[in-house]
């Protein structure tokens, strides 16, 4: 039987949510959610579930049960003939990686962390970078669902295929996704590389960039001219033998225990953010490294922050930089995180902020403590110029109708999602307000 803990205090990984919710249960079993469901549904409860709290926003928060898969984790099933591999909803991607690699498969591409748990990523559309992929959600082929009746459903592009274009990217509004079908790819070796490059060096060639490597992303320091490009590509002589990662030289300066020292300073004198986000480019590091592709995708996060994320036209990306720079240098915000670019390509989602359109994703952080309102907001207003969507899992104050207008298929998603839950035992106030429930 589940295990159960009562007025557990919850809050997520940046410290934005704090939660207390009436209890917080841990079901080790299908029938084990689906009698959590149905109790819920007979005392008239709201639930919500969660997954590794890494969404920014209170998208999970539940003041009355909240749910974790971290006792459903692991390798369901392995289809060798389709590569596929399906898996328990609360497997965190780290462990899903290393459980994939023991099987000779991977996952064709991730996100900058790891952490996450396979659900909750996919319910918020979770992405890397590469306009040859899309988000996570894409790679899924077919979802095991309990939802707010109690009933266990499946749903692909075969079966219930309505719910499967909702629910493949879905908030958890739908129900509770226990199993996740991922189509995969033989394991693969990646080699990085990092180096810096001029600004407009940068944005000159982004379409080379782009399309001459598998995964290409860069980070623009704030008052300076300097990015830091990552690029990606498959080592194509080791796709079948394996070999250690070699130590990872790409990575990030924000990566590192001397940025939270850094920002700590920054914090208590905000006026030295311009100063360090030019120590920062100043000390990109520069260097090629290799290894598995589900060592390589992830770096960890030591800094806390808030963030948040949009995705526009991917050819507009160069011009969103040039006015993000335009307002950061009019306002003279003191923001010392650098600002991240990366693709994605279009999909058929009804959620997905790549819906029917090649993306380019740029987020901006702050320090955790410091005030990201005015900043954020600026640099929403450009985004929203350019018919900008938002990452789900990250702030932003969009508002019901602005949503409506810019995810075309919002209307269809709430659709099912009524037929599914029509007494809204999966909302919460953060959903009702933003979508206007
Ligand atoms: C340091 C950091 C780095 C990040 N890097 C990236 C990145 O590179 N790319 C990117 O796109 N995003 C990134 N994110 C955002 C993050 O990937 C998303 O917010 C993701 O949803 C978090 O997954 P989670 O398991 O923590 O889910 P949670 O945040 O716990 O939940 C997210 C949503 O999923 C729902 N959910 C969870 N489990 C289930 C389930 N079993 N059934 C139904 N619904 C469920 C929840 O109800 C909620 O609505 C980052 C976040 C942080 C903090």
């Amino acid at each position: 039987m589940f295990s159960l803990r009562r007025n557990k205090d919850w809050k997520n990984w940046a410290g934005t949510v704090y939660n207390r919710p009436e209890a917080l249960l841990y079901p080790k079993s299908l029938s084990d959610v689906v009698s959590i469901v149905k109790t819920c549904k007979a005392q008239n409860k709201k639930l919500r579930v969660i997954g590794a709290g890494h969404s920014f926003t209170p998208l999970a928060a539940s003041s009355e049960v909240l749910i974790s898969l971290d006792h459903l984790s692991g390798i369901v099933d392995v289809d060798d003939a389709h590569h596929r591999v399906t898996v328990w909803g609360g497997t965190r991607l780290s462990r899903l990686g290393q459980l994939l690699y023991d099987k000779g498969y991977a996952m064709e591409n991730l996100g900058d962390i790891n952490v996450q748990s396979i659900a909750g990523a996919i319910s918020t559309g979770t992405h890397g970078t590469g306009v040859t992929f899309g988000s996570l959600s894409t790679q899924v082929s077919k979802l095991t669902i309990v939802t707010p009746n109690g009933d266990v459903i499946n749903v692909s592009a075969t079966e219930n295929s309505g719910v499967f274009q909702a629910g493949r990217l879905s908030l958890g509004m739908l129900g509770i996704i226990v199993k996740v079908e991922l189509a995969v790819v033989t394991s693969y070796m990646l080699d990085a590389e990092s180096y810096r490059l001029e600004l407009s060096d940068c944005l000159d060639n982004l379409d080379e960039l782009r399309h001459s490597n598998r995964n290409f992303e860069f980070f623009w320091f704030p008052h300076t001219h300097t990015v830091q490009v990552k690029v990606m590509n498959a080592q194509m002589s080791s796709l079948s033998t394996p070999s250690k990662t070699t130590p990872n030289l790409s990575g990030l300066l924000v990566e590192n225990g001397a940025f939270w020292a850094l920002s700590e300073l920054c914090r208590a004198m905000p006026s030295f953010s311009k100063t360090v986000s030019h120590v920062s480019a100043k000390a990109v590091p520069t260097g090629q490294s290799s290894g598995m592709s589900h060592d390589m995708y992830a770096t960890p996060r030591l800094v806390k922050f808030t963030e948040m994320e949009y995705s526009v036209r991917a050819e507009q990306m160069a011009d969103v930089i040039e006015d993000i720079q335009r307002v950061i240098n009019q306002n003279n915000f003191n923001v010392h995180f650098p600002i991240e670019c990366r693709y994605v390509k279009k999909d058929d989602i009804w959620l997905s902020p790549a819906y029917e359109r090649d993306a380019a994703y740029i987020a901006v952080h702050m320090y955790k403590g410091m005030d990201y309102q005015p900043y954020f907001d600026a640099i929403e207003e450009v985004f929203r110029h350019y018919d900008g969507r938002p990452h789900w899992g990250k702030m932003h104050t969009m508002s019901a109708q602005q949503l409506y207008d810019t995810y075309l298929k919002l209307e269809a998603f709430m659709d099912v999602r009524k037929k599914l839950d029509p007494n809204g035992m999966l909302l919460n106030g953060y959903l009702r307000e933003m979508f206007g429930l």
